[in-house]
């Protein structure tokens, strides 16, 4: 069945090419939503497998994680596809990349045991225009990978959020810190939780999200995201 669909796949894409959704070319040779070229440099890090990754040491100092790790480090291909996603309602982007996080962290020594995957939230005012959350879409397809409870309610957006470039570390973190509540009575203190967020660029929001779990007690904490800057 899946080889007669691949293969009917390839023979639509033939007759009628689409666009490529990481470079926006016409392609009749594609896998999925990607061409072959862009497939085949899909900028995937070695985050799962690699302890002190470059994503980890983005909080040294800052809240103590347990593993951490990024799919994909940015590119062109990787922005425009997040783009997509995000403002495009592409979310199938994010379901097959989803997907592929649960799966790397199932072969992962780095993220034994998580209890539960809580999605970094969206302002419920940024929600109702996009019509979704693109970490909660992530989350469940690595839960759904994992066999483990996705958590969408415990951790809320209480504060619209200013533009960030502009202000300083210290600010900004303080904004972030009251940009976040809990609902409390729902997580135990020895609970191991896994954080999902599209992208890790300042690190501010995971580490806000961190931050409030940390105060309800919670000391396990990991974190996965899409992608990350390079710097
Ligand atoms: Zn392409």
């Amino acid at each position: 069945m899946t080889l007669f669909n691949d293969l009917w796949d390839g023979l639509i894409h033939l007759a009628f090419p689409e666009e490529c959704l990481g470079c926006n070319k016409q392609e009749s040779r594609r896998s999925d939503f990607l061409c072959l070229d862009c497939l085949y440099h899909l900028p995937y890090t070695d985050h799962f497998n690699q302890p002190a990754n470059a994503f980890e040491r983005h909080f040294v100092g800052r809240v103590p994680i347990r593993a951490g790790a990024a799919l994909f480090v940015y590119s062109y291909i990787i922005e425009n596809l997040i783009h997509q996603f995000k403002y495009n309602e592409m979310t199938k982007i994010g379901k097959r990349f989803g997907q592929e996080i649960g799966q790397k962290i199932y072969g992962s020594s780095l993220f034994q045991k998580v209890d539960i995957i809580i999605p970094v939230p969206l302002h419920p005012a940024k929600f109702r225009k996009r019509g979704f959350n693109q970490s909660e879409i992530l989350a469940a397809e690595i839960g759904d990978i994992l066999n483990i409870p996705v958590e969408s309610k415990i951790l809320i957006r209480s504060k619209q959020t200013k533009t960030q470039t502009k202000q300083n570390r210290i600010n900004r973190i303080e904004n972030m810190n009251e940009a976040f509540g809990l609902e409390q009575g729902h997580l135990h203190q020895g609970q191991h939780v896994l954080l999902v967020d599209d992208v890790l660029t300042t690190g501010a929001t995971l580490e806000a999200c961190a931050l409030k779990l940390r105060e309800a007690g919670v000391e396990n904490i990991s974190m996965v995201t899409l992608a990350m800057g390079l710097s």
